[in-house]
């Protein structure tokens, strides 16, 4: 049971300010049943390196065997539901404007949930483009049981998932936009991330230096919980809601 302190300091922070962002990590999925990437190769999938799985050296080898597993992902995926931790985000985006949502989740279950806008650091599991030409491909749902990842209509190269693999950079229009974020936010809320994943787990020391508050919410004391100006420990799915319904009676 978390002490009513922490929470209601939260909510009023919240309710006080104008510009907030909020980080979320797999942790969040992890509460819908999407495993993070390394908990979720069990079975056949867990004699391969995660390079082999998921890096340009893994596909040129084996595009096949990289196209599978995102397919099984993404099943699991489309199998999983929103779960109260993505809704509660979803309902702090409408009560106030200025709330940038960035993930380092590469599944849709926070536009699933309602939110609206919604920046993926590390990709979509549901997008394709071309791995050569970068084209968008909009995969047909017969091609998700195929052995071998479809062809590029327009240079006959590979398609692949939008994620970003081990080795690739991130999008560098989403990094823009969550570092200048950060830098201008008063408040960090900081959400089932391990802060361990570099350069994302940055972000919330890019805030707190230019002098936001940062909230850390999370069942495990991580750095980030550390070095936040308020922690509630806790699962997202169950701390989120609580901190709304604090913050409720707090708006104008
Ligand atoms: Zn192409």
């Amino acid at each position: 049971m978390i002490p009513t302190t922490p929470i209601r300091q939260a909510a009023q922070a919240l309710a006080q300010a104008h510009h907030i962002v909020c980080l979320t990590g797999a942790g969040v999925s992890a509460e819908s049943g999407v495993a993070p990437f390394r908990a979720a190769q069990t079975g056949l999938w867990s004699k391969f390196y995660p390079q082999r799985l998921a890096s340009q050296e893994g596909f040129a080898d084996d595009p096949g065997l990289v196209w599978r597993w995102y397919m099984e992902r993404l099943r699991t995926v489309e199998a999983a539901a929103p779960n109260p931790g993505h809704r509660a985000l979803a309902q702090l985006e409408t009560l106030k404007p200025a709330f940038t949502l960035v993930t380092q989740n590469v599944d849709n279950l926070h536009e699933r949930a309602g939110s609206r806008q919604v920046y993926h650091i590390h990709g979509r599991i549901n997008h394709f483009r071309c791995n050569y030409c970068r084209a968008e491909y909009p995969l047909q749902a017969h091609e998700q049981t195929q052995e071998q990842p479809p062809i590029c209509p327009h240079c006959s190269e590979l398609v692949r998932p939008d994620v970003v693999w081990f080795g690739e950079s991130l999008p560098v229009d989403v990094v823009d936009i969550a570092w200048r974020a950060a830098e201008s936010c008063e408040i960090m809320l900081v959400v089932g991330t391990s802060g361990v994943v570099y350069p994302v787990a940055q972000l919330p020391s890019v805030a707190k230096r230019a002098g936001a508050l940062v909230i850390d919410v999370n069942p495990q004391c991580t750095p980030v919980s550390e070095m936040a100006d308020i922690f509630l420990q806790g699962a997202g799915g169950v701390v989120l809601p609580q901190l709304l319904e604090a913050l409720s009676p707090t708006l104008p």
